[in-house]
């Protein structure tokens, strides 16, 4: 009889943790400018990326994490930002075994690009144990998909759009 975990591939299930990355691993809050213009610069957004500070708080459960279960990152981060951010990734000292990014770009939001991931994540046979992730909404998705999130802050990303009258200078 098959384990309960098993899926409808090889039954070759790994357990794994998912951590997001932006908001969650990563300090974004530097690059709202540029979504704060009156045509939002998508492209100025994701590759200053690249000069993200590292969440330490976080950087310190990925790592205790990690001696247990391996980590995959679930990033709304489009494909075409994946050297970018193996390169943060690298600099960083976190070492994931798979990463997942938006495959094309688009209209599509986070939660559904993050709820179709999890297709993918089956497909590649692993199982999640739970997920860390800053925003509420794909906090609250992932949650209805029957999975532990464990939130790792509260973002509410029509707030991150209107940051203008937000304070995060002691977070930068
Ligand atoms: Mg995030």
């Amino acid at each position: 009889m098959r384990k309960a975990l098993d899926n409808e591939t090889t039954g070759r299930v790994r357990a794994c943790a998912v951590f997001d990355l932006d908001g969650t691993l990563a300090r974004h809050y530097h690059r709202r400018k540029y979504l704060l213009q009156d045509n939002p610069n998508w492209k100025s957004f994701f590759e200053a990326a690249n000069f993200d500070p590292l969440i330490e708080t976080v950087a310190s459960v990925f790592h205790m994490v990690r001696m247990s279960v391996p980590i995959i990152i679930c990033t709304a981060r489009p494909e075409k930002y994946r050297e970018i951010t193996e390169r943060w990734l690298a600099r960083k000292g976190l070492f994931v075994e798979q990463i997942y990014m938006r495959e094309h770009d688009g209209d599509v939001s986070d939660v559904e690009v993050k709820r179709e991931m999890i297709k993918k994540i089956r497909e590649d046979e692993w199982e999640p144990v739970f997920i860390v992730e800053d925003r509420d909404d794909v906090a609250e998705m992932w949650r209805e998909e029957g999975f532990l999130c464990l939130q790792c802050a509260r973002t509410d990303f029509k707030g991150f759009q209107n940051l203008g009258s937000w304070d995060f200078s002691d977070l930068e």
